[in-house]
């Protein structure tokens, strides 16, 4: 290992992964250079000020974990306010809580007891439990019946996809949990919250300190880059880091349209899901209630999904058969390279915020100590 070099850990990414492994080196006295291609610091948790509101700029981000440590880590930088996700779904103008509790099923059928809720749903899942589901609109029929799949599923899932649910593979829901109380907390997990200030807050906790660049993307500049640390973690995407020699690796995307609208409250919740087929979104947030805002307007932000290309923004991996074999493949590759490879991007995977935590904590620990 050189001795001579500036920096310890070049660290490619300034999201959660790169930013809780960066605080940790940093921690342990090693010199860190944090990098990012975009123009700001936080990956997709980054959220833009405007007009006294923190947008998500890239979706709607809510903290949750059932882990302590994981809590009052997060919370050693930046303390989290009470928010709580409770969901609406709208469907031709039909508002129905999420997720499916008892305050959906009186919406959807006038009952008030989870008896007469459960009598409904047995009915209308007996017809189609005798077969094997062989496609999700099948499998979501067996699961909660054709009342909420209809209105509740069928047209967000088909937006989401971009395929009819009779054409998508059934193993896509594996369980949708109908809850018999009034209870409109989207989260099981005992803490939940959005940093007080937003989650930039977060990033320049974790980041006090450690020299971070910006706009400078590693592969224009890759050898000398690459010369300055001993060491590289790599938080981008694996196939790229590759040059795709294997093939690319696919993603559903999502394209995000923000408005400032001139009132101060627009539709009284931070999240509400647009089902039916006919509406081209999926969500609209309005970004103030995520933190209780009362300024004087609101910014609202409607969510498109988009295909897998090229142009488009890697935010959902497509773990099929045909991707998890390719990322296996350039997962073999890797491990011939000292580079460390974490965060979503490089494993190819979907984490919570949570997650991506403990993962950067146990990398950290494991090469660190
Ligand atoms: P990222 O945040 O993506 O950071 C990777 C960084 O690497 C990026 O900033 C990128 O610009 C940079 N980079 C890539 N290539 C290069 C390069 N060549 N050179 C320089 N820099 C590069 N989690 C929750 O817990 N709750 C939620 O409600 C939630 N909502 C989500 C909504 C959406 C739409 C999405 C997509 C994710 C959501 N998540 C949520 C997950 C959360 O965003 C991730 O857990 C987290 O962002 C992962 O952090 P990361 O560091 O791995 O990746």
């Amino acid at each position: 290992m050189s001795k001579n070099r500036e920096y310890d850990y070049l660290i490619i990414g300034a999201g959660l992964f790169g930013a809780v492994f960066a605080h940790e080196a940093t921690k342990k006295n090693k010199r860190c250079l944090v990098i990012d291609k975009r123009n700001h610091l936080g990956g997709n948790t980054y959220c833009e000020n405007i007009e006294g509101i923190n947008v998500h700029k890239y979706g709607a981000h809510i903290f949750h974990t059932n882990d302590k440590f994981i809590w009052d880590y997060v919370n050693s930088f930046v303390p989290f306010n009470r928010y709580t996700n409770s969901p609406l779904a709208n469907y031709k103008g039909e508002l129905y809580n999420l997720p499916f509790n008892m305050n959906t099923f009186h919406q959807l059928w006038n009952v008030k007891t989870p008896d007469e809720a459960k009598a409904i749903i047995d009915k209308q899942t007996k017809e189609h439990k005798t077969k094997r589901p062989t496609n999700l609109e099948e499998q979501a029929l067996s699961l909660v019946g054709k009342d909420i799949y209809e209105k509740l599923i069928k047209g967000y899932t088909e937006k989401q996809w971009g395929r009819k649910a009779t054409q998508l593979p059934a193993f896509i829901i594996k369980r949708l949990p109908l809850r018999f109380t009034f209870d409109n907390n989207y989260f099981n997990d005992t803490y939940q919250g959005i940093p007080i200030g937003g989650y930039n807050m977060l990033t320049n906790g974790l980041l006090n300190g450690i020299e971070c660049r910006t706009g400078i993307d590693f592969f224009e500049d890759r050898e000398n880059l690459s010369d300055l640390a001993d060491n590289i973690v790599f938080t981008g995407k694996i196939d790229e880091f590759y040059d795709y020699s294997l093939g690319r690796l696919e993603y559903r995307s999502l394209e995000f349209k923000h408005k400032i609208l001139r009132k101060s409250n627009f539709q009284g919740n931070a999240v509400v899901n647009y089902t039916a087929a006919n509406i081209p979104y999926t969500r609209i947030l309005e970004h103030k209630h995520f933190e209780f805002g009362n300024q004087e307007n609101t910014i609202i932000t409607e969510e498109y999904p988009l295909e897998a290309s090229i142009k488009n923004e890697p935010y959902y991996p497509i773990n099929d058969t045909k991707n998890t074999n390719l990322y296996k493949a350039y997962k073999e590759m890797s491990e011939q390279d000292q580079i460390i490879f974490g965060g979503r991007l490089a494993e190819y995977k979907y984490y919570d915020m949570h997650q991506i935590i403990g993962a950067a904590l146990a990398r950290a620990k494991k090469l660190l100590s």
